[in-house]
C-alpha cells in the first residue's frame, strides 16, 4: 500500500539517472533509496555517469538555443502547465515525500503547494522581466538595461526538500529563457524521478524537450557541473562544508553561484512574549521535519523572567509529540533520513552533556525499525561555553539559554558562522523594532511572532556568512538567473562621446 504510490507516479522499476526527456540508459553507480522509517528498499537508481553528463549538458545546450527566443510569456505557459500537473499529482508528490525523506504527510503535501505557488509566481513573472529606462547624459541618445537568459544552469539540492528547492529554481530559471540541469541529492532520487517523468509530459505537450534536465548522482556529478565552463550558473543547497567547495570550484572560473547552505537558528523569547503563539512556533520550528530544514529552530534565547516558565511549556508540548509513520494520521515526528544522522544526533547530545547541558525530555534514540528519535530540549550554559550549539546538527535537538537583555540576546543570535534564519517574540514595538534594524538580527530572515521554519515563496529566501548570500524564490530572485545588458541608442546624427570627452578626427 505504501509503495502503491511509485506506480501512480510512474516511477516504480524505472532505473534511469539521467533525462532530457527521454531517458538514457545510464551505467553509473546503483543508488539505493531506503525508506527512513522501515528500513526497506523502496527503489534502485543508476546513477549518470560524467559521459551520461556530457550528453545531458549537449541536448539540454541545443534546446536552449530555441528556448531562450520563445517568448517569456510563452514561457510562462509551460510553468503554468507545470504548475497544474503538479496540482493533479499533489497528493502523490506529498506521499513520496514521505515515503523517500521522512516527512509527516502535511509537510509533504505542504512542499508540493511550496512548488505549485512558485509556478504561479513565475507565470505573473513571466511578464515582469523588466528593466529599467534611464536618462542619458547626451542629446538624443536612450540608455536602458534588459535582461537575457543565462544558457543552461545546474540546480543541486539537498535531501531534506527533495522537491520544492528545485522548482523554485526550475520555475524561475525557465520563465527566465534558461534551461535546468537538476543534480538531486542521491539520497532521495524517487522523488527526482517522479518530478521529472511530469516535466517530461509538459515538454512533450509544449514541444520544449531538453528544458528540465535530471542527472542524478553525487560529488563527480556535482563537482563535474561546478567545474563546467559550459554552465554559467550554479545553484547549490547543501551543507556548508559542500557549498563551500562548489564556491571555489565556480569562482576559479569565474561562473556565478547561487548557495544556500546551513543554518543555525536561533528565537529570542521577551519576558513579554505571547507564550501562546511562542510556544506552537518554537515547537514546529525545532521538532517539524525531524529538525532537518536549513531553518529548523536550534538555539532559544529566554529573557530570565520567562525562560522557567516557557521551557516548562515547551517540555509539555513535546511529551505530546507522537513519533510514528509519517504517513500516518497524527504523526508529528517521522524519522530522520538515515543511520548516520542518528549517530550524529547521539553524538551531539553526548557531547551536550560533556559540555554542560542538562537535557530537560527526549535525548534518546527510539526502539524501532527505522531512524527514529526523541524531540529532544537541552537547558544549556552561556553559549560562548557551549560549543555544541554553534554547529548545526540536522535533528530535533533544541539549546534553550538564558538571556538578561535584549543587547544579549542579538549578540547570542548573531555569534554563531551562520546567518540564515531568526525571530523575536514580543509584545514590545521597541524590542522588535530593534530586532529588524541595523543593529538586529544579521539574518537573512528576521520575523516578528513567528517562528525561524516555513518561509512563503513571496519573498526572498536565503542567509548571510555561512550560509552562502545566495537569495532564491521570490522578490528579484530572478535576476540572478540572468544577465543584465545596458544598451544605449543615438538617434541624433552626431556622435558626441561621454564625459565631454573630445577625439576629434578626420
Ligand atoms: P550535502 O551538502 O551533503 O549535499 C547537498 C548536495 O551536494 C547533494 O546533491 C550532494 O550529492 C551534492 N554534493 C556533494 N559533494 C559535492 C561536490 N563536491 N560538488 C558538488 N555537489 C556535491 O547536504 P544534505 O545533507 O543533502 O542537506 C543538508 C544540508 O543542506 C544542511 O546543511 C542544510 O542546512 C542545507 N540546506 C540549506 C538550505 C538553504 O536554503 N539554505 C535548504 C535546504 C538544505
Amino acid at each position: 500500500m505504501r509503495r502503491d504510490v511509485l506506480a501512480r507516479l510512474e516511477i516504480e522499476g524505472l532505473q534511469s539517472g539521467a533525462c532530457t526527456g527521454d531517458w538514457l540508459a545510464t551505467k553509473g553507480e546503483a543508488l539505493v533509496s531506503v525508506d527512513p522509517t522501515t528500513g526497506e528498499v523502496l527503489g534502485t537508481v543508476r546513477a549518470a555517469t560524467i559521459a551520461d553528463a556530457e550528453v545531458v549538458l549537449a541536448r539540454s545546450s541545443a534546446a536552449f538555443e530555441s528556448w531562450r527566443m520563445r517568448p517569456a510569456p510563452l514561457r510562462g505557459e509551460v510553468v503554468r502547465a507545470l504548475g497544474n500537473a503538479l496540482r493533479d499529482h499533489k497528493d502523490d508528490l506529498g506521499a513520496l515525500i514521505s515515503l523517500e525523506a521522512g516527512k509527516i504527510k502535511s509537510e509533504g503535501l505542504g512542499e508540493v503547494q511550496e512548488m505549485i505557488d512558485i509556478c504561479d509566481f513565475a507565470v505573473g513573472l513571466s511578464r515582469q522581466l523588466c528593466g529599467i529606462t534611464t536618462h542619458s547624459e547626451r542629446p538624443r541618445h536612450r540608455m536602458f538595461e534588459q535582461w537575457h537568459p543565462l544558457g543552461p544552469i545546474a540546480i543541486v539540492t539537498a535531501f531534506n526538500f527533495p522537491m520544492a528547492v528545485w522548482a523554485w529554481n526550475a520555475a524561475l530559471g525557465a520563465v527566465c529563457g534558461d534551461v535546468m540541469l537538476w543534480k538531486p541529492s542521491p539520497r532521495t532520487p524517487l522523488t527526482a524521478l517522479a518530478v521529472q517523468q511530469i516535466a517530461n509530459r509538459v515538454m512533450r505537450e509544449h514541444d520544449c524537450l531538453g528544458v528540465f534536465n535530471l542527472l542524478v548522482g553525487d560529488a563527480d556529478v556535482g563537482s563535474w557541473l561546478g567545474d563546467n565552463r559550459g554552465i554559467p550558473l550554479v545553484s547549490f543547497t547543501g551543507s556548508t562544508a559542500v557549498g563551500r567547495k562548489v564556491a571555489a570550484t565556480v569562482a576559479a572560473r569565474l561562473g556565478r553561484t547561487i548557495l544556500e547552505l546551513g543554518g543555525n537558528n536561533a528565537i529570542i523569547v521577551m519576558d513579554d512574549a505571547d507564550l501562546d503563539m511562542a510556544v506552537p512556533s518554537i515547537t514546529f520550528g525545532a521538532v517539524g521535519t525531524a529538525g532537518q530544514r536549513c531553518t529548523s529552530t536550534r538555539r532559544i534565547f529566554a529573557q530570565r523572567g520567562v525562560a522557567a516558565k516557557l521551557t516548562e511549556r515547551l517540555v509539555a508540548a513535546y511529551r505530546t509529540i507522537t513519533i510514528g509513520d509519517p504517513l500516518a494520521e497524527g504523526t508529528l515526528l517521522g524519522p530522520l533520513i538515515s543511520q548516520q544522522a542518528v549517530v550524529a544526533y547521539e553524538a551531539a547530545i553526548e557531547t551536550a552533556k560533556g559540555q554542560g547541558g542538562t537535557v530537560l525530555c527526549g535525548g534518546k534514540k527510539v526502539d524501532r525499525p527505522g531512524n527514529f528519535v526523541e524531540p529532544t530540549i537541552v537547558k544549556a550554559p552561556a553559549q560562548a561555553d557551549f560549543p555544541i550549539a554553534w554547529e548545526e546538527t540536522f535533528a530535533p535537538i533544541l539549546y534553550v539559554f538564558e538571556v538578561d537583555s535584549l543587547d544579549e540576546a542579538i549578540a547570542a543570535n548573531n555569534a554563531v558562522t551562520q546567518g540564515l534564519s531568526s525571530a523575536i517574540f514580543t509584545e514590545g514595538m521597541r524590542a522588535s523594532e530593534q530586532f529588524l534594524s541595523a543593529i538586529g538580527s544579521d539574518c537573512g530572515i528576521a520575523n516578528v511572532n513567528i517562528g525561524t521554519s516555513g518561509a512563503e515563496i513571496g519573498g526572498a529566501f536565503g542567509g548571510e556568512k555561512d550560509t552562502g548570500g545566495g537569495r532564491e524564490s521570490g522578490s528579484d530572485s530572478w535576476k540572478a538567473y540572468m544577465r543584465r545588458q545596458t544598451c544605449t541608442v543615438n538617434w541624433s546624427g552626431r556622435a558626441p562621446l561621454a564625459q565631454g570627452v573630445k577625439f576629434d578626427v578626420g
